[in-house]
């Protein structure tokens, strides 16, 4: 499969760690615990996340008496997923008039999971309109028009330099005369400019509320799986300018950082939705966490 394939160095750098610690001790001691932690914690869980998983199999060691590290596997493959668990994750978008706002830096792969996510959303029979709101990339713009092609999604464009707000404007105008089921809007995501960027959702916010209230509303984050703890840090900056609903993690398949998903539910509580394991429209991948743990400890 797909994502048992995609996680594989992800599992090297995190699952190869822990069995051989499994194997190594013959008993579950102060030492053991300090191994599991350091291999967590290489393998980007984040240092909240690991600490409460740790927390969470010394309980269940103590509650079951158990003697073998080996036993340790299974329990600790219940405790991520426990810690991944952060309730229903919707994708209501999916199924209402929805408008989603995606954010995220350049070269995370903003465009691509945007042109992914139309070519699903128009094989389920959906009708799509893509506004491109990141009006500072000129390149983005043609990019955006390639995969909406690809999609037969509607592309809603923008001058060079022009004004996002009005590029969305005009994007809901024709969602709402097409009767579209979901309108997407690729925006600039200047974190190095926060204000800006502050003012800018604001604004486009502001005129999706007033000419669309009655559309379900999502903001995911697209973030780069592949640059480990400096996504985690993205994701905190964007969730303090934006009302965050989901994240979308790409690149999946090329890092061994992928514990790092584990880390973003630990402390962002905000939910992964999507994962990219790939370049192509099949590769972006809804997100479950017993499927991404399970395929992780495959
Ligand atoms: P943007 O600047 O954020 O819009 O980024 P792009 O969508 O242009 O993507 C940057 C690069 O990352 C492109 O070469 C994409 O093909 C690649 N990319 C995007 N998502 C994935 C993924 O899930 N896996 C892999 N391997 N490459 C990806």
């Amino acid at each position: 499969e797909k994502l048992v394939a995609g996680l594989g160095k992800t599992r090297d750098n995190i699952v190869s760690g822990m069995d051989s610690i499994f194997h190594g001790f013959s008993r579950i001691d102060d030492d053991f615990y300090e191994e599991l932690e350091e291999v967590l914690i290489m393998g980007d869980l984040g240092v909240q996340a690991t600490y409460d998983i740790l927390d969470d199999l010394k309980a269940k060691v103590k509650e079951k008496h158990i003697k073998e590290p080996m036993e340790c596997r299974e329990l600790l493959i219940e405790s991520i997923k426990e810690q991944m668990d952060i309730g229903e994750t919707a994708y209501e978008f999916e199924n209402h008039t929805s408008v989603v706002m995606v954010i995220g830096v350049n070269g995370v792969g903003k465009t691509t999971t945007i042109g992914k996510l139309a070519g699903k959303l128009r094989a389920e029979d959906k009708k799509v309109v893509i506004a491109a709101a990141d009006t500072f990339r000129a390149a983005a713009g043609e990019q955006l028009k390639e995969w909406a092609n690809r999609s037969q999604a509607e592309l809603i464009g923008g001058q060079e330099g022009s004004d996002p707000a009005s590029v969305v404007f005009d994007a809901v105008a024709a969602a709402k005369a097409r009767h579209a089921d979901v309108l997407m809007i690729d925006t600039a995501g200047r974190l190095h400019n926060k204000k800006n960027l502050m003012e800018e959702l604001r604004k486009m916010n502001k005129i999706i509320d007033r000419e669309f209230p009655e559309a379900y509303r999502e903001t995911l984050v697209v973030l780069d799986a592949t640059t480990g703890q400096n996504a985690l840090q993205q994701a905190k900056e964007f969730n303090d300018v934006a009302e965050i609903t989901g994240i979308v993690l790409t690149k999946m398949d090329g890092t061994a950082k992928g514990g790092i998903a584990v880390a973003i539910h630990a402390e962002l509580g905000v939910p992964v939705k999507y994962i990219g394991v790939g370049e192509t429209i099949d590769d972006l991948q809804k997100f479950d966490a017993d499927d991404f743990v399970n395929a992780l400890f495959e």
